[in-house]
């Protein structure tokens, strides 16, 4: 066994809700070299391999994980200049995102990912949740992906067309796409301004900071200060509270289902009725995106009628964010579990719709 695996390690110290069994075997990989021997190591034993970033978006059970768990850390960022206004920015699966994000807004003055700021983890998880945040994708600049294949060894560059991206989801969710680790993602970014305000909370929150701040001509730094300010008041920035970002995905419906949806918050819930517009957005698929938070916020489940209440004196809801479900101290990864599934339970009743969990589930 390579001296850098060890064994029967918690794994609960490793993810930001704080909650997980233990790894038969752990590794905290640094180089593709240490990447490529885990993999054949692993085969040899007959192990499944479980990749970890930062653990910002994961549920490991109480129970912990028959496999290898590599942490990735790989480190590196190069920027290479493709004439004109283009920057081609290559990231290793290790770097922290939000190290990428200050490098390219502060130091290269790029524009690209400044609405990014601020998202906790690692950049090889970024293309497989699609990060997402006030109106940008990770996917909107992405332009290839250098990842393993964990049965086979194998390295490949897979171009953004093949990574499948959706809302929160990409080819790496798959069955195929979960076996490649990642190691490398190659963004482009841009020295053009263009300030991406189109999400409506976008447009507000950074808009007041740059009129507050007196900006007439905003920089990719301003943009991230804007949001790494809004994100602080809201309790989503790393380290703040003990979660996993937004627990639940919004909902996307079809046009009908959202016209019911409407019906009965309109019928059940006027004052939240009038309040329903500014919380869904009509995809370009022409289907609704619904905000699971305004769901939540019609049920005792929100931030306000919650707070400083627990689910087995464990589990809260963030007092700053209705999404974010918040690790009290002393909660299990079964905790959780079960008070998620009563959140979803409690929406399915109230409102016929079916809200997904967007945190991974390890194993
Ligand atoms: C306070 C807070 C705020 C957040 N805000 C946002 C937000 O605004 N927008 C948003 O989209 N997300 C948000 N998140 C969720 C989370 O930060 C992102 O999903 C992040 O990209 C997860 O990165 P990670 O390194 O922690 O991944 P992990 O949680 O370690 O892993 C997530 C998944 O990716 C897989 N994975 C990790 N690394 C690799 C790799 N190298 N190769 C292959 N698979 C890999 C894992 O197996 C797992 O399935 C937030 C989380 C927190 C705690």
């Amino acid at each position: 066994m390579p001296s850098y695996i060890k064994e029967n390690i918690n794994l609960a110290k490793y993810t930001t809700l704080g909650v997980g069994g233990r790894a038969r075997y752990f590794a905290e990989i640094v180089t593709e070299e240490e990447l490529t021997m885990a993999i054949e190591w692993a085969n040899t034993e007959g192990l499944k391999i479980v990749v970890l970033g930062g653990g910002s978006n994961v549920l490991i059970g109480d129970g912990g994980v028959d496999a290898l768990v590599m942490r990735m850390g790989i480190q590196g960022i190069v920027s290479e200049a493709r004439g004109g206004v283009e920057e081609y920015v290559h990231a290793c699966a290790g770097e922290l995102w939000d190290d990428v994000v200050a490098t390219a807004t502060e130091e290269r003055a790029l524009w690209g990912i400044e609405n990014l700021s601020g998202i906790p983890g690692r950049v090889g998880a970024t293309p497989v949740q699609n990060i997402n945040a006030y109106g940008a994708s990770v996917s909107d600049v992405v332009v290839s992906v250098d990842a393993y294949h964990s049965i086979t060894g194998e390295k490949r560059t897979l171009e953004v067309s093949e990574c499948h991206f959706g809302y929160r989801d990409s080819f790496f969710k798959t069955d195929e796409g979960s076996k490649y680790i990642i190691v490398r993602v190659t963004l482009k970014l841009t020295k053009e301004q263009q300030a991406n305000t189109v999400y409506r909370s976008a447009s507000q929150s950074i808009q007041r900071f740059i009129e507050s701040e007196g900006i007439t001509m905003p920089t990719p730094s301003d943009v991230r200060r804007a949001v790494l300010s809004a994100r602080k008041n809201i309790g989503m920035l790393p380290g703040m509270l003990q979660s996993a970002g937004s627990f639940f995905k919004n909902v996307i419906l079809e046009k009908e289902e959202f016209v019911r949806l409407r019906a009965i918050i309109e019928e059940n819930y006027a004052e939240k009725g009038e309040q329903l517009s500014p919380w869904h957005w009509t995809l370009l698929s022409g289907q609704e995106k619904v905000s699971t938070a305004f769901l939540m916020e019609c049920t005792q489940y929100n931030k306000t009628d919650f707070k400083g209440k627990t689910f087995n004196n464990a589990v809260g809801i963030s007092p700053l964010h209705t999404l974010s479900l918040i690790n009290c101290g002393g909660a299990s990864s079964d905790d959780i579990s079960a008070f998620a599934s009563e959140i979803i339970l409690e929406i399915k009743n109230t409102f016929g719709v079916t809200i997904e969990s967007e945190v991974c589930n390890i194993p």
